[in-house]
């Protein structure tokens, strides 16, 4: 079934490690009975960033994912390869993630407020405790805003929207 994304969730993997993770998350989705995808993965997410900053696609941006329950019928899924309960994200992979938001934003029209983290919808602290709810907002907005957006970040920092 095809949908029109509406929102980002971002997530991280969990698995400390600086390797890729792409086949090890696939590994591990297999295991967990999800669907293989359009693009001939098991990967519940629609992308994974990997430490080193590379992208690998699972799932087409209008295949439904499944990465957090009860919330995949109008979100695309991204998944940052790392545990931040541990540590920070790469810069590389920052950087990435960052342009991935963007390009992702720009095709499907989405709001920036929607860019959101799993915790939001799961019993989880999925993307890791170390990083803020809007932690990729914030580095999107820094990084690939425009005026306009940057605007928007002044006044929501100022005013505690973001
Ligand atoms: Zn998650």
């Amino acid at each position: 079934m095809e949908f029109k994304p509406a929102r980002i969730i971002w997530h991280h993997s969990a698995f400390n490690s600086d390797e890729h993770q792409f086949d090890k998350i696939n590994e591990w989705h297999r295991d967990r009975q999800f669907p293989l995808s359009g693009l001939g993965y098991f990967v519940g997410y629609h992308y994974v960033v990997e430490p080193d900053g590379s992208v690998r696609q699972a799932r087409k941006e209008t295949e439904i994912g499944a990465h957090d329950s009860g919330e995949n019928s109008n979100s695309i899924g991204i998944c940052l390869s790392g545990d931040f309960n541990l540590r920070y994200p790469s810069e590389a992979q920052t950087a990435s993630a960052a342009l991935l938001v963007k390009q992702i934003r720009e095709r499907w029209k989405i709001p920036v407020t929607r860019v959101e983290p799993h915790r939001w919808d799961d019993q989880t602290d999925c993307p890791g405790t170390l990083l803020p709810d809007n932690w990729l907002i914030n580095e999107f907005l820094k990084r690939e805003g425009t005026v306009f957006t940057k605007f928007f970040q002044i006044v929501g920092e100022k005013f505690n929207l973001l």
